[in-house]
Order: structure tokens, then sequence, then C-alpha cells
């Protein structure tokens, strides 16, 4: 293999760089990025960033002399807009192509809006650092902030803004927010939470549409209520990005379907991260795995493979995530379902410190915890175990 093109400079294309060079690859490595930033952490945009504890350059991924090891070119602020498997070519937004024959994908998701909001002074999406950056110069003490979603980023705005001294409401159209996530024994907690900390909770009616004259005004729902707004966020959910993979030839479904190995239709050409939607050896259908942990863990696996050119390696980890809110901290590892059986294993909702197990056929699926780390590592090293094959298994695609 000459060339290698890894498309997406965020944790997972910079992790697969890395990987590339430590597995012993020492061609012609070219790393593209729609973003003009180098490598950077997008967890802590809703948290600490956002709170102005941390600053853009506590965000970098690599240091200079990480990047320099790379002997990488760089080819950033530039989106990738149609990739020929059959010449092995890259097209860039710029008019110029990147010939490779390995190809990283790893464009991960891009954050949904709601139709006509793009353009209006004072409403905001978080999906990058510049909306970061935008949205933080807006939230002051007294500012009426209207978030809408209130899933976990959804509630980790409401209560990094509600920390600044912002009026805050969430807006979801469920009843209860985050109960497909966590289940309706325990995502009350979180609505709970909200409220606890002064946030109004605006839950069971979607947000029709953001007013605007020449910013915000608020939000409309759909009973036509009004809730007033200085600024609104919309954070109901995000899109996998592989528009730009359409006509590619390559399975895309939600994403981008590989192997277990997150290696696609094609044995030069992996995905990993948030866009790659793979088959875990521990399920019996495909899953896109939208979290840190999965862009950072996949890549060791993908470039392997990519290298023999053949899966020779499955990715086995179960995945796992972590929130924080109001000063808990959540974490939850494992597949839940709705028909789940939760079990309380360790500490009480009460204290709002516990470990709580899902149930399905007998068999712990799931582990959600809330203040609880160190149980919860232990218990989810017992759950990657029960999940997790015996042996490398031989994947299939
Ligand atoms: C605000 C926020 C908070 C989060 N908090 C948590 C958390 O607490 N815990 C957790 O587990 N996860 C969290 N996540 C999710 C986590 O950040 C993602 O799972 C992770 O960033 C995925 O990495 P990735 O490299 O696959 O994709 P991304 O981080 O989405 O990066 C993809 C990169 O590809 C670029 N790109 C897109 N299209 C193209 C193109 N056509 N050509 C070239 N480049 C392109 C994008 O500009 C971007 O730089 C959070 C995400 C956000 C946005």
């Amino acid at each position: 293999m000459n060339t290698v093109a890894v498309v997406g400079s965020s944790v997972a294309g910079w992790r697969a760089a890395q990987e590339l060079r430590e597995q012993g690859f020492d061609g012609r490595l070219v790393i593209i990025g729609a973003e003009a930033h180098r490598p950077y952490d997008r967890p802590p945009l809703s948290k600490e960033f956002l709170a102005g504890t941390l600053q853009p350059e506590d965000l970098t991924l690599a240091s200079e002399q990480e990047e320099a090891d790379l002997a990488a070119e760089w080819r950033l602020g530039t989106a990738a807009v149609r990739l020929d498997t059959r010449r092995g070519a890259v097209a860039l937004a710029d008019g110029s192509e990147v010939r490779a024959d390995g190809i990283v994908l790893a464009t991960g998701s891009t954050r949904l809006g709601l139709p006509g909001t793009e353009d209006a002074p004072g409403s905001h999406r978080l999906g990058t650092i510049d909306d970061a950056l935008a949205l933080r110069a807006e939230i002051h003490a007294g500012a009426r902030v209207v978030v809408v979603g209130g899933g976990l980023i959804g509630a980790e705005i409401a209560s990094t803004c509600r920390s600044l001294g912002a009026e805050v409401t969430l807006v979801d159209a469920q009843h209860l927010p985050l109960a497909r996530t966590l289940g309706i024994e325990l995502a009350p907690l979180c609505v709970a939470q909200h409220e606890d900390y002064g946030v109004r909770v605006r839950c069971g009616t979607p947000a029709a549409r953001v007013l605007s004259d020449d910013r915000v005004t608020g939000v409309e729902l759909a009973d036509g209520r009004v809730v007033p707004a200085d600024a609104v966020v919309v954070e109901v959910g995000a899109e996998p990005a592989t528009r730009w993979l359409r006509g590619s030839g390559l399975k895309l479904r939600d994403g981008v379907v590989t192997d277990s190995g997150c290696v696609t239709s094609l044995p030069n050409v992996v995905a990993v991260g948030d866009i790659a939607r793979y088959q875990p050896v521990h399920r019996s259908h495909t899953v896109r795995s939208d979290h840190w942990s999965t862009a950072m863990n996949q890549p060791p696996i993908a470039v392997r493979n990519l290298l023999a050119g053949r899966t020779v390696a499955a990715y086995t980890e179960v995945p796992h995530f972590w929130s924080r809110q109001y000063g808990s901290t959540l974490q939850f590892a494992g597949y839940a379902g709705p028909k789940d059986r939760i079990t309380i294993v360790d500490g009480s909702l009460k204290s709002r410190r516990f470990v709580a197990t899902y149930q399905r056929g007998g068999r712990t699926v799931a582990v959600f915890a809330m203040n609880s780390p160190k149980q919860f590592a232990a218990h989810r090293r017992r759950l990657s175990t029960t999940l997790s094959p015996p042996a490398t298994p031989i994947p299939s695609r």
C-alpha cells in the first residue's frame, strides 16, 4: 500500500493516522478535514469548554511533536465531496483530488437542526468548536436560553448554561427525555435533576419552529405555546456524514455498513467512529455507536485489517459512554432495550449514587451508573466478559 487517505480529522481520524504509523505503514499519509482546525476533542464542548473553564488549546488531541512524528500531509479546511472507489480517488471541495490505495472513512456525524433556523442570529447547534465559541459568547446570567432536545448533549448544555446563571427552558417532544437510552425507570431521575437546578422543563410537545425577527425571539411549540428566548440551542440528534459517499458503491444505511472489523464491502476501505455501522460480534444486527470511546478504540482494529488487506481481527468492545450534568457523572455500557428488566445492584436512586443492570432473557445486557465510577468500571468489565465471545471470531459482512 503506497498512499492512505484518512478522511475526517477528528478523534477517529487522528487515531487511525497514529495507528497507521504505529503499525508500520511508512507510505504517504494524507489527512483530509472539512474543519480548518487541527484535531480536537468534542465532549468538553457542551461541558467545561462551554462553561469557559477550558480554552481551545486545552482541546487539542495531538502535541506538535506527535503531529511532526506522523509525517502526514494535512488537507484541512476542505471537505471531501466524492469518493471514486474504482480509481481510488477522493475529490475535495477545492477542486483537487487525492489518489490513494487505502482509505479510512472517519467523517463522523453532523448535528441536525430544525428547518429554517440555520441563519437566525441567536440560533445555535453545538457540533464544533466554532459553534461552541459562538454559543459561549451569548450565555450570561439572566439570558433566556431555550434548549430544544433533552438527550444527553441537550441535558449537558442546559446544565452548563444554568451554571452560568442563564434562565434555561428545556423543550422535548417526548414526555420522558432519555427514556429510550436509559429506560422509563431511570429517565425520570434526569428530568428531576433539571428541575432541582431551576431549569423549566416543557416536555411532551415538539418544538414547531424557532421564531425570529432580526434575531431569535423564542420557540413555538406544536400546540401554539411560545417560549421566549434570547438564545436557542437545537440539539435534536445527529446524522452520519455520509452524503459525500453517495454513488461510491459503498453500502450506506444510517452510516457506512462494515463487518465486525470495520471493513466495508471493499477490503481497502474501512470506516471508524460515528460514521461506522458495524456488525458487533455480540449481536445479530449492525450498530452505529456514536460515542467517543468507539471513535478511540475502533481505529487500531480497522487499521490492522486495512494493512492486512482483509479482515483478520474483530472489534469486540462493548459500546460505552459517559455524560456529566449538574455535577453528576452518568456512565452507560452495553445494549439496552425497552423491555429489559432494570435492577439496582449498588447504592440507591434516592442518593443518586447507584449502579443499575439491564437484564434480558436472564442475561445482563447493559449497565448504567450515576456517581459510582469505581463500581461502574467493575460491572463494565464483567459485562464485557459476558457479552464477548471467547476467541476472536470469524467476522462476517
Ligand atoms: C457537544 C458534544 C458533546 C459530546 N459529549 C460526549 C460525551 O460526553 N461522551 C461521549 O462518549 N461522546 C460524546 N460526544 C460524541 C463524541 O464526541 C463523538 O462520538 C466523537 O467525536 C466521534 O468522533 P469521530 O472522529 O468519529 O467524528 P467527529 O468527531 O464527528 O469528527 C468528524 C470530522 O470529520 C469532518 N468531516 C465531516 N464531513 C467531512 C467531509 N466530507 N470531508 C472531510 N471532513 C469531513 C468533520 O468536520 C469532523 O471534523 C459528544 C459530541 C458532541 C458534539
